[in-house]
């Protein structure tokens, strides 16, 4: 029965899964979502989360030890206040506390190898900056898994094949595909939605690399490519595309309909 839905990569951007009633609302919009297809999630850091471990790994690197404890116990209280309140179910609570521990750990050793060298390797800001997406994706499986639904994991480490160019990777796309074919195919026909880390893929050796700021709407494309889904979906702060940023201009209003080469060009231009 599965086979013939149709697949869809739904994307959920940092404001969207900001805090535990934003991610309530996005487990709402899955469950919906997922009687009429097939959905791979993919999921940003919590808002401002990147912003603040690329902080941490700066400040490592000047050797500013109490800033950096700082913002991972800032962290710490973030997500342990998003997961006593969305995560009830006690072997599930256990388990994403214990990634997210995993999580801190990793970045507090890397964090304290930079401040011991006074130099932060492109390789290490990347996996300290990738700890936002790897907290946030079981939160949200975990939250899915609340509201019945059958929920995973996963990290793009194993299915996003990139290039080694730290910071700003490419995807190999043959090799993407095959991953995620091989990885996620099997968990959509039993009816789990795999929930993926935005933002991060790694090299062929297996050296997680970054896709670039923002980069998680592009980690939707390439699964959304990479498994042939049917449509791929970008939920953001505004409907649509508008005729400027709403912030900076009164009166921006929603683009009744455009051409993708248009889009493009808007996109070339800096418009996000
Ligand atoms: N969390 C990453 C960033 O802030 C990727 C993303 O949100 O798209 O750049
Ligand atoms: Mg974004």
């Amino acid at each position: 029965m599965t086979r013939n839905r149709q697949l869809r990569v739904m994307k959920f951007g940092g404001t969207s899964v900001g805090d535990a009633s934003c991610i309530r609302r996005v487990a709402e919009i899955v469950r919906n979502a997922a009687h009429d297809s097939d959905l791979v999630v993919v999921v940003s850091a919590m808002g401002g989360v990147t912003n603040k471990l690329i902080e941490a790994a700066t400040q490592s690197e000047a050797g500013d030890r109490s800033s950096v404890e700082a913002i991972f116990t800032a962290l710490r209280n973030r997500h342990d206040m998003a997961v006593n309140s969305l995560v009830h179910a006690p072997e599930q609570r256990r388990a994403v506390l214990r990634k997210m521990q995993d999580c801190y750990e990793e970045g507090e050793r890397l964090c304290q190898g930079t401040d011991l060298r006074r130099e932060l390797s492109l390789r290490d800001r990347d996996s300290i900056s990738s700890l936002g997406e790897r907290l946030s994706a079981p939160l949200v499986a975990a939250s899915l898994m609340e509201c019945g639904l059958r929920s995973e994991a996963i990290e793009a480490t194993e299915i996003i094949v990139t290039d080694s160019c730290h910071g700003a990777a490419d995807p190999c796309m043959e090799a993407t595909s095959e991953r995620c074919k091989g990885r996620l195919r099997g968990l959509l026909r039993r009816g789990i939605v795999p929930v993926v880390t935005g933002f991060i893929g790694a090299t062929p050796e297996g050296a997680l690399t970054t896709l670039g700021r923002g980069g998680s709407d592009y980690s939707a494309t390439i699964l959304a490519a990479a498994l042939d889904a049917d449509e791929v979906v970008i939920w953001t702060d505004v409907d649509g595309l508008m005729t400027s940023d709403p912030r900076a201009v009164e009166g921006a209003c929603t683009i009744p309909e455009i051409s993708y080469r248009e889009a493009a060009e808007l996109a070339h231009f800096g418009a996000k």
